[in-house]
């Protein structure tokens, strides 16, 4: 199963992503996640990486194309799985489409989680990550067990750079301008599958495995 999920940043994409790893025992692929450990790890990508990021632009496509296409075909993804985070433009998505036809396969559903952007800016403000384990938490829709410390690995939690609302504004309007075009992209293709994201985490959930199938 071959699975896209759709949104606005801080729609709720990572939060669903993992669920449905979990329970579909597929890898869950997040291209923010990748970019953070390479910053992290102080690689050239990395550093190429946050200057964009930190400036709420996406990284140029060449930066992550290939590296998505190479990741999927990585043996533990011969079941499928679940990409979050990419594609985010239309050539992202054109240049995942090519490479998985050349190998005889397609994406099964792009899952699109809807909040308006009122929502977003709460969302994303109140969203906390681990430093350690990259867990994320919302201060008050997730909050962990003791206030400010990951409950898997017991390191401290942060406000993302890129969650500050100067950023947050200027994400939400590269999301309107580059990513929103992916809606129409993947309805043309038959394969789009919208999801009221304003629900909570377990409704969405639920929402999500009704479409993909037990
Ligand atoms: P969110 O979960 O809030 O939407 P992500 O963790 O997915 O944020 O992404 C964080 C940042 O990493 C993005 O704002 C962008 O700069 C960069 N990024 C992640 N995925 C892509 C992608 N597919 N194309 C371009 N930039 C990306
Ligand atoms: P994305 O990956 O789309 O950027 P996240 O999964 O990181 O979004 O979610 C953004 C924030 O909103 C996080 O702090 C998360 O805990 C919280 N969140 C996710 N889904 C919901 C929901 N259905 N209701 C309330 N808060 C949510
Ligand atoms: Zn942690």
């Amino acid at each position: 199963m071959k699975i896209i999920m759709l949104g606005a940043p801080g729609a709720g994409k990572g939060t669903q992503a993992k669920k449905i790893a979990g329970k579909y025992e597929i890898p869950h692929i997040s291209t923010g996640d990748i970019f953070r450990a390479n910053i992290k790890n102080g690689t050239e990508l990395g550093k190429k990486a946050k200057t964009y990021m930190d400036q709420g632009l996406l990284v140029p496509d060449e930066l992550v194309c290939d590296l998505v296409v190479d990741r999927v075909q990585q043996k533990d993804c011969e079941r499928g799985y679940i990409l979050d985070g990419f594609p985010r433009t239309i050539p992202q998505a054109e240049s995942l489409d090519k490479a998985l036809a050349e190998l005889g396969e397609s994406v099964d559903f792009a899952i699109n989680v809807e909040v308006p952007d009122e929502n977003i800016v709460n969302r994303m403000g109140g969203r906390r990550a681990c430093v350690g384990c990259g867990a994320t938490y919302h201060l008050a829709y997730a909050p962990t067990k003791t206030e400010g410390i990951c409950d898997t690995c017991g390191k401290e939690l942060i406000l993302r750079d890129d969650d500050k609302p100067e950023t947050v504004q200027k994400r939400l309007g590269v999301y309107h301008e580059q990513t929103q075009p992916l809606i129409a992209y993947y309805s043309k293709k038959g394969i789009l599958k919208d999801v009221d994201g304003t629900m909570d985490m377990e409704a969405v959930f639920q929402a999500i495995v009704k479409i993909l199938g037990a």
